[in-house]
């Protein structure tokens, strides 16, 4: 039989600059590409001359399927992700297939090529807000039930975690950010800084500063595009910029 390839690669936040040299390459090794259309325009340069299938949100696991063929069939396949695809990514999916297939391992060869992730490129546009032990948390309840996701938005309140929120808010899900807010309030002084980062490294990019007891969603226009970052009790803000310190002045 012949053996295929499948790439997971992560684009990176948008920009040509933020695609690293590895997942261009493997682009470039692709007869074909499969993701959702807005990244595979993304990368439109890089992917002129293959086959690719776009796909609409919702349809990960029918295109992780015809990826996951395709590599069966011989052929190379990239299988793109914004930001890395292991992080809230097409390699979920992908690895559910393989897995229902018995896949051995071995053939296809599967690889998988890191990209910046949305909490890096925030946190680079926001200063240094991750100099703490922090953790993301997708608000998306599309595919975990929102009381697990509010258990864990607990606990990391409760641990002064910084959090990176993913998937904040949707036109259909408005409530999430606001439960977010008052979990946090819970146990964080109103005060706290929270980064908003819409469209990072994107031409549209927008960056905004609130306060936890401030953070309106709907009014500083967070959406699926946008980034939540929440400051722990020690993070401040300085001439714009949003800064955990690292605890060196502890050391001294
Ligand atoms: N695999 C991606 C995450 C996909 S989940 C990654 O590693 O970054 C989709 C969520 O990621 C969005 O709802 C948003 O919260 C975040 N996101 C992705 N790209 C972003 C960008 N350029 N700017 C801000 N947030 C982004």
């Amino acid at each position: 039989m012949n053996s295929g390839k499948l790439y997971l690669v992560g684009l990176g936040p948008g920009d040509a600059g933020h695609l690293t040299p590895a997942a261009a390459a493997a682009i470039a090794d692709s007869d074909e590409l499969v993701g959702y259309h807005y990244y595979i325009e993304q990368v439109a340069e890089p992917a002129a001359g293959k086959t690719l299938h776009s796909m609409e949100l919702g349809q990960e696991l029918e295109r992780a399927a015809l990826a996951v063929d395709i590599a069966y069939s011989g052929k190379t396949v990239a299988v793109v992700s914004s930001g890395d695809a292991g992080i809230y990514g097409m390699a979920g999916p992908v690895y559910r297939v393989l897995t229902d297939r018995d896949w051995d391992g071995a053939e296809p060869e599967v690889e998988s090529v890191p990209g910046v992730s949305a909490l890096q490129s925030a946190a680079a546009l926001l200063g240094s807000p991750l100099m703490q032990d922090f953790c993301a948390i997708s608000l998306s309840n599309l595919l975990t039930p929102w009381e697990q996701i509010r258990r864990r938005l607990e606990a990391a309140a409760a641990g002064d975690f910084v959090a990176a929120l993913y998937n904040p808010r949707s036109r259909r899900r408005t409530s999430q950010l606001d439960e977010a807010r008052e979990i946090f309030l819970g146990h964080r002084a109103p005060g706290t800084p929270v980064g908003i980062v819409r469209h990072a490294y994107r031409p549209e990019q927008a960056v905004a500063l609130a306060d936890l007891g401030g953070l309106d969603g709907a009014a500083l226009g967070v959406d699926m595009f946008t980034t939540v970052v929440i400051g722990n009790s020690n993070t401040y803000v300085h001439n714009g910029r949003m800064v955990t310190p690292r605890g060196y002045e502890v050391k001294q």
